[in-house]
Formats: C-alpha cells, structure tokens, sequence
C-alpha cells in the first residue's frame, strides 16, 4: 500500500465532485442502480476514488441485483479497513480505504462463495482502471 493519505475537509472539498464528497468523506450513500459501476463487467481493477489505490478487481465482482457495484473479496486484506455502523438504528460494517480512510459503502454476510461477504459499494467511491491488474501493478 502507498503512503498513508491525511488532508483536511477544505482539501478534499478541493479535488472532489460534491458527490464524491458527501459519500467518501461524509459517509453518504448513491442512490441505487444510478451509478457507473454496478452493472459494469469488464475486466480492470477499482482504485480508490479519492487516493488512487487498488482496492477491488473485477475477478471478484459479482450481480448481487442491489443496484450497487459488489464484490466478494478485496484484492488485498490490508486495503480495507472495516468498522462498525449503527447510524441507521441497524448493526452494519462500514468499509473505509485503508490508505486514506475514505469511505467505500457496508460489507454484510450474504455474498457468494468462497468468502460469504457481499461488499456493497458505492460507484462514486471507485474510480475503474481497465488498465489495471489484481496484483495492483500497471
Ligand atoms: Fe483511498
């Protein structure tokens, strides 16, 4: 993973779309079925929309029908860091980019064989790199 990424609100503000924004940074969530990603199938890996970092390939992408962009496994454990989130009265995991602690979407227990994780992200929070590769090298 790449150095640590640490800027205040005023510089995020900066470099990201107002959507970008309110999801990565302040935690808010795209509607469903309107983003870029869910319905996406090519191959490439998803970088973080805020730093840059691999964080997701399309090798572990999968249909989950909820309208977000979801996958079963991150390229790499130590890329995503988890926490939990009881905002909505509900236990759910948060998933957050390691590197620079921006917010991606919630990891929940219903997803595919071989892990039985579902991480729903929003596409906002991904930026796709059909150039990239799993081992998360150009
Ligand atoms: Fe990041």
């Amino acid at each position: 993973m790449g150095e640590k990424v640490k800027k205040t609100d005023a510089e995020w503000r900066e470099i990201l779309s107002p959507q970008a924004y309110y999801v990565l940074r302040e935690k808010g969530t795209e509607r469903a079925f309107v983003g870029k990603y869910h319905n996406l199938h090519d191959d490439g890996i998803y970088r973080c929309a805020a730093c840059g970092e691999p964080l997701f390939s399309s090798e572990t992408k999968y249909d989950s029908g909820s309208g977000w962009p979801s996958f079963y496994a991150p390229l790499s454990e130590d890329n995503v860091e988890t926490e939990s989130d009881r905002r909505l009265l509900m236990a759910r995991t948060e998933v957050m980019c390691s590197r620079c602690g921006s917010h991606l979407g919630h990891v929940f227990e219903d997803g595919p064989q071989p892990t039985g994780l579902r991480y729903c992200l929003n596409s906002v929070s991904l930026d796709f790199d059909p150039a990239g590769t799993p081992d998360g090298e150009e």
